[in-house]
């Protein structure tokens, strides 16, 4: 299974990835998350990204396409993937097709989850990480019980640095001038499968196996 996951900040992209990992066994791609380890690892690629991150901006196409493509050769990453936060731009779509083409492996799918403007900024202002366990957590959404159980594990629920409103408003603009453009590319190439993004996790998950036949 080989899939792109396509969908405004705080769609669900990163959720829903991390949900058909974990059922399917290939691993979630993230450009966010990688992009991350590598600001904090404090390398020569993070602090080249850090400061386009910082400001909602995308960093440069270059960076990104040597970071997937040297993600995508590692064992793992034989028996499919998913995709989350990469391609954003067209250039990067097309950047992807050439290297699955190469490999002789292309895309199965590409899933929009399509979720209202309100909703999203609800969710990436309440969004946290718990440090511990890792989960996506939200702190107007999750049950409390899940907020506690983090707390109880001596885990900090932690804020992204990029999940503040200015810099969340910057991230929608370019989701909408640069990323939204894919949603056309993917309709004409018979990829595109949409769901409505809003309700439960779980319910939202359902909605990606069956569009997926997963
Ligand atoms: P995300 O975790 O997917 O919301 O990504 C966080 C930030 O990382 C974005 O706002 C961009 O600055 C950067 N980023 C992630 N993926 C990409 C990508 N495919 N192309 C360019 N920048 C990216």
């Amino acid at each position: 299974m080989r899939i792109v996951f396509l969908g405004a900040p705080g769609s669900g992209k990163g959720t829903q990835a991390q949900r058909l990992m974990a059922e399917h066994h290939i691993p979630q791609v993230s450009t966010g998350d990688l992009l991350r380890e590598s600001v904090a690892a404090g390398s020569e690629l993070g602090r080249r990204a850090k400061a386009a991150m910082a400001a909602g901006e995308l960093v440069s196409d270059d960076i990104v396409l040597g970071i997937i493509r040297e993600r995508l050769q590692q064992d793992d990453a034989a028996a499919g993937f998913v995709l989350d936060g990469f391609p954003r731009n067209l250039a990067q779509a097309t950047a992807l097709e050439g290297v699955l083409a190469g490999i002789g492996r292309p895309l199965d799918a590409a899933v929009l989850i399509d979720v209202d403007f309100e909703i999203l900024m609800k969710r990436l202002t309440g969004r946290r990480t718990c440090s511990v366990t890792g989960k996506l957590l939200n702190i107007h959404f999750s049950p409390k019980s899940e907020l506690d159980a983090c707390l109880k594990a001596g885990g900090e629920l932690v804020q992204r640095a990029d999940d503040n409103e200015e810099t969340i408003g910057n991230r929608l603009k370019v989701y909408r001038a640069q990323t939204e453009p894919l949603v056309e590319h993917y309709r004409a190439a018979g990829l595109l499968r949409t769901i409505n993004g809003q309700g439960s996790v779980d319910e939202v998950y359902q909605r990606v196996r069956q569009v997926l036949k997963a």
